[in-house]
């Protein structure tokens, strides 16, 4: 092609082609060419460039083409491997390697895939193919692909092993060319992990908590800076001797605009796996510490209680925003209590016990929060800072039909007690359960017995008819 270019070149600068029909017939071919060129190099876009397939690009154009044909078309997907495993092998053998191991792996599939079915490279890691559902077994074709994936694959003499993930969903009808069946067969292959069989058909309600899991974090960063999606409620906590409290648990609200309320057991798991949660334990900590020092202005001085996320000890200048919250707000540090997790303690990374260890110095009270529920050695106990053991309610809200249970929950109190901590019971929902607990010497309670987690304006109300 490039010959033919440069002669039509040559003709036109001033040969023979320079004047009258053959200058216009010359013109012609040079439209040709390019024309033949700019298709050449839109084609060139839809195939992937290391296994020379067709790509995601092709596959939308060729679902589109075949929309309205008969058939039930079906697509089979298979991702090769998890994006931290893929990372890894980039990173321990290089690039060249992980395009060897792709290659090899479509080659595995092209094999299984019935031969008269297009392979397309849909996404990096990513291959799929269209069986028709009326004649061909997809169920087995799935089966067959996800046995084949079970023995490592091969590359470059290394025995790779994957965790490749295979789904298929089914092309609606009206949906040719949209790539929303890809999303779908991929919602499907990723369920497939950890399956024995190894496969998985498209299953809408796992999709939907997945995008509703997706639009809660999206939606996170709008609920931060408007001025009325979160909002804090405070549960007391009270001496389980004179009823009196002193201190008060913050705990977050979200009104999602279109969702509605959204629980903190829901959102705060899928957020503390992201960079937010640094983003969201700022705001609770400055509304919770705006709040305390409205109420003390009111002569309502509880401790107030906040959770914190593991990964806020990792933070750099975490703790300096505790100090600068509180030196801000005119807030003795003493009056602040931070929970944690058992799985926050018991982390040997020497950033997360220097961060413990400031904290305390700063003056914060440290609670572990939830105790019971991590599987711990508690020998942590005995070496961090730590001044309130807060027992979880799984086992104080059914403690009255469960002799075994009363047996731990007097235990822990007596271990926690032996080595200087204060016990807070949670989740007291009666008045036997408060009984007993405040019998065993548990020396605080909350629950809903006591009061559930009220508005700051209530909370208010509570605390001081409650401590008259
Ligand atoms: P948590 O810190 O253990 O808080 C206690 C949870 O138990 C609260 O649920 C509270 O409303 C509920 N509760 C209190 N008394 C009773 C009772 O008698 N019976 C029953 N069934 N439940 C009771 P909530 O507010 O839904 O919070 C759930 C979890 O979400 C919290 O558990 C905490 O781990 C997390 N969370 C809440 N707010 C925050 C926050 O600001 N930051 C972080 N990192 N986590 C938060
Ligand atoms: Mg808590
Ligand atoms: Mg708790």
């Amino acid at each position: 092609m490039l010959d033919r270019f440069q002669r039509l070149a040559a003709s036109l600068a001033g040969g023979e082609a320079a004047t009258g029909p053959l200058r216009r017939q010359a013109l012609d071919d040079l439209d040709a060419v390019v024309g033949a060129y700019a298709e050449a190099r839109a084609a060139l876009g839809q195939f992937d460039h290391n296994t020379l397939l067709p790509n995601r690009h092709r596959f939308l154009l060729d679902t589109a083409r075949q929309a309205g044909e008969r058939g039930e078309p079906t697509v089979l997907l298979v991702t090769l491997a998890e994006a931290p495993r893929y990372n890894e092998m980039l990173r321990a053998l290089g690039h060249a390697f992980a395009d060897d191991f792709v290659r090899a792996a479509a080659a595995i599939v092209r094999d299984i895939a019935p031969a008269d079915c297009e392979l397309y490279h849909v996404s990096l890691l990513s291959l799929c193919f269209v069986l028709d559902g009326h004649t061909c077994d997809t169920a087995l074709m799935a089966a067959t692909m996800a046995r084949a994936f079970t023995r490592p694959v091969q590359c470059r003499g290394v025995p790779v092993v994957t965790n490749v993930g295979v789904g298929l969903a089914a092309l609606a009808p009206g949906r040719e060319g949209t790539g929303e069946v890809l999303r779908a067969a991929l919602a499907a292959a990723q369920d497939s992990r950890g399956l024995s069989s190894g496969w998985s058909r498209y299953d809408r309600a796992s999709d939907e908590a997945q995008r509703r899991a997706f639009t809660l974090l999206h939606g996170i960063p709008d609920a931060i800076a408007s001025p009325d999606q979160l909002s804090l409620h405070f549960q007391p906590r009270v001496s389980l001797r004179s009823g009196r409290s002193s201190s008060v648990e913050a705990l977050l609200r979200w009104r999602h605009p279109t969702l509605g309320p959204v629980a903190p057991g829901e959102f705060i798991p899928l957020v503390e796996t992201t960079a937010l949660i640094s983003d969201v334990t700022a705001w609770v900590l400055e509304h919770g510490l705006s709040q305390l020092a409205a109420w003390t202005r009111q002569g309502v001085s509880p401790v107030l209680a906040l959770n914190i996320s593991p990964n806020n000890l990792r933070e750099r200048g975490f703790v300096e925003s505790l100090r600068d919250a509180t030196d801000r707000h005119r807030i003795d540090p003493a009056r602040i209590e931070l929970e944690f997790t058992e799985n926050a303690l018991t982390t040997a990374e020497p950033q997360v016990r220097t961060a413990i260890a400031e904290i305390r110095a700063l003056g914060m009270t440290i609670a572990i929060d939830d105790f019971g529920t991590g599987y711990s050695n508690m020998n942590y106990l005995t070496r961090l800072p730590v001044q309130i053991l807060k027992i979880d309610q799984s086992f104080t809200r059914t403690l009255w039909q469960q002799p075994r249970q009363q047996l731990l929950v007097r235990g822990i109190t007596e271990m926690a007690h032996a080595l200087g901590l204060k016990v807070v019971a949670e989740g007291i929902e009666t008045q036997e359960v408060h009984d007993l607990l405040a019998d065993w010497g548990c020396d605080e309670g909350q629950g809903y017995l006591i009061s559930r987690p009220l508005p700051p304006a209530e909370f208010a109300g509570w605390y001081a008819q409650n401590n008259a």
